[in-house]
């Protein structure tokens, strides 16, 4: 049996057999802790893997517990609506729908937010849900609402701190694996590439709004089962524990856990409960006054985590125990992901014409028109400001116009998102490369093939994802075999030297199957053999039919490479053709003698 596996297992039998051997206290202080570490991973999820924070999970718990709550209590209930208050379980499937629409409707309204904006924002509706549960008479005001029934299983009731404990932790461990789940698949990467930037992930084919609604929506219905549970187990509830400042204490448990780990949620939630539990047992004993010692002496804890652990405990519990887990294997069998007819050699792909782009009086690009056919690879270079990246953004989408038009394919480019234009075979790399320095290089290369397949979230977190998620391992691996990065397929991306970063990138590109490769200085701070090694890897790449646009200003590197050269200076093309033309023209000479280079 494989270590991680044992290890799990003997973790399932401690839990199985707690309630028996435990006194009722530290039951209580288990359920307590797995219904935390619930809402923790729903933060994991949120903030740690997507980068979302929030102060505001606390209502969403709020949400599911007053949901249940109010139904299973209400006596004058119209019918339509009294029949779901008959049972807890029904409650449960309300409080989620409800909760899911709150989650919607309040992510429209403060996903698009950045930076502090967004936790700004949540704290803002945490605030308000923690008033109006408070305020509406209806759900007992401040006195909250008694009364609440227990949840029965099969006729069993689950009345006892013993029994409501299995049940917490069955929901915790689902939850924990359908969230293992889905970080290893195709939706999983494309929340974990969130975090490498917008601009990145949408070149690569992710939604990116739609990957941050899902994941606010999915820690918020953690934290409604969470709610559910407490409630029931609790059989009374008022509004205290859903205010902001138990939602600052849960995103305390994601971090001090390790937010971005699925345990990370356990171990934070874990340690700060008995932790805070100890603290208030032993401090008032030992200073031989009574007070809040323990929240004085936990947010100084808390800082000291912050400053040595900024990763959190679970990566340093994990080294601690030597178990390592086998790298995944490339299943050679798998079926090859579909690939798209490349246009035939010469064929025109991508034309610019007349493009100009004016920011307020400066012309970044004037007149500009360049065409790339199948099977070449064309050369944009100039000096320092010339205005190629400005050119660069009008051909990938990412910029517009302001007269002119660039054609892709023989259909406009403008107006079309980024992911559009990646579908219809447009695939780029990035000046300042943009991966995920800890996910492996596989997983890294396998963004690419986001398009290319089309399993979801359900799938996912079930795992009936896994013949897919196969076709995508073996194009990826295919990618970096093609590249000639196999020896570094689990290596950790952000342990490249820069130079394979940048052909890793090359890589992702290539898993997207494109007929046209977008790369912008793609040699800015190699090596020598660095630049070499790309230089090999593009002529290689073009034998096999593709077609390449490369954004430089280091003229070296392209000449002994490229078929053709279009060169700007002061945003204007100054001379174009082959490369052995380009570099005895005159403009040319004194564009570049004159300038930086
Ligand atoms: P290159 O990539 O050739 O070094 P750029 O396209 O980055 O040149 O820049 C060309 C000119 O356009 C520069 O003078 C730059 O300052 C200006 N520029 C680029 N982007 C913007 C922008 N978003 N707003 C204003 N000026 C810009
Ligand atoms: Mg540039």
């Amino acid at each position: 049996m494989r270590p991680d596996r044992l290890l799990l297992g003997g973790f399932m039998v401690l839990l199985l057999v707690v309630p028996v051997v435990l006194s009722p206290y530290y039951v209580t202080l288990l359920n307590y802790i797995g219904l935390y570490a619930m809402v923790a991973l729903g933060l994991v999820l949120l903030t740690g893997v997507g980068g979302l924070t929030s102060f505001g999970q606390a209502a969403f718990v709020g949400l599911g517990a007053y949901t249940t709550a109010a139904l299973t209590t209400a006596t004058d209930l119209p019918t339509w609506l009294a029949w779901v208050g008959t049972s807890p379980w029904l409650t449960l499937v309300a409080g989620l729908l409800i909760t899911a629409t709150v989650a919607i409707i309040l992510g429209s309204l403060t996903l698009k937010l950045s930076g502090h904006f967004l936790p700004l924002g949540t704290i803002a509706w945490g605030i308000s849900l923690y008033y109006l549960f408070g305020t509406m008479q209806s759900l007992g005001g401040h006195t909250g609402i008694s009364g609440v029934p227990p949840i029965s299983l099969f006729g069993w009731e689950l009345d006892e701190g013993g029994e409501i404990y299995y049940l917490i932790w069955v929901f915790l461990l689902v939850a924990m694996l359908t969230t293992h789940n889905l970080l290893d698949s195709r939706e999983g990467r494309a929340i974990r590439a969130l975090k490498g930037g917008r601009v990145m992930a949408e070149a690569m084919g992710v939604d990116t709004a739609r990957a941050r609604m899902i994941i606010f929506v999915i820690a918020a219905l953690h934290a409604c089962a969470s709610g559910w549970l407490y409630a029931h187990m609790q059989r009374f509830i008022n509004p205290t524990p859903f205010g902001v400042h138990i939602g600052i204490e849960y995103l305390f448990m994601a971090v001090i856990g390790g937010a971005g780990h699925v345990w990370g949620a356990v171990v934070g939630a874990g340690l700060i409960t008995v932790l805070k539990q100890w603290l208030q047992d032993w401090l008032p004993r030992l200073l031989g006054a009574s007070g809040n010692f323990e929240m004085i002496v936990f947010g100084g804890l808390m800082v000291l985590v912050l400053h040595r652990a900024r990763e959190g405990l679970w990566p340093i519990l994990r080294k601690l125990v030597p178990v390592r887990v086998a790298p995944k294997k490339i299943d050679a069998n798998a079926e090859a992901l579909p690939r798209r007819t490349l246009p035939q050699a010469g064929e025109l792909i991508l034309e610019a014409k007349d493009v100009t782009r004016k920011f307020g009086g400066l012309v970044a690009n004037n007149n500009m028109s360049l065409q790339v056919r199948a099977g070449e690879i064309l050369a944009l270079i100039g000096p320092n400001g010339a205005g190629k990246s400005t050119m660069f953004n009008q051909i990938s989408g990412v910029d517009t116009p302001t007269s002119g038009e660039v054609l892709f394919m023989g259909a406009p480019v403008a107006g079309r998102d980024s992911r559009e234009i990646a579908r219809m075979g447009m695939s780029r790399t990035f000046q300042h490369v943009k991966l995920l320095p800890t996910m492996s290089v596989l997983e890294n290369v396998a963004i690419g093939a986001h398009l290319r397949s089309d399993k979801g979230v359900l799938s996912s977190a079930w795992r009936l994802d896994r013949t897919e998620e196969a076709r995508i391992l073996k194009e990826a691996a295919y990618q970096i075999e093609r590249v000639g990065l196999t020896e570094f397929m689990y290596e950790e991306a952000g342990s490249l030297a820069l130079g394979q970063q940048r052909i890793l990138e090359i890589a992702r590109a290539l898993c997207a199957d494109p007929c046209l490769l977008l790369l912008d200085e793609p040699a800015a701070g190699l090596r020598f053999k660095e630049k070499e090694a790309l230089g090999e890897l593009l002529k290689k790449l073009r034998a096999e039919g593709m077609a390449t646009l490369i954004v430089e200003h280091d003229m070296d590197f392209v000449m002994g490479l490229v078929d053709r050269v279009v060169v700007m200076e002061f945003g204007q093309k100054i001379a174009e053709g082959l490369p052995d033309e380009v570099q005895q023209d005159p403009a040319v000479l004194e564009a570049y003698l004159g300038g930086v280079d």
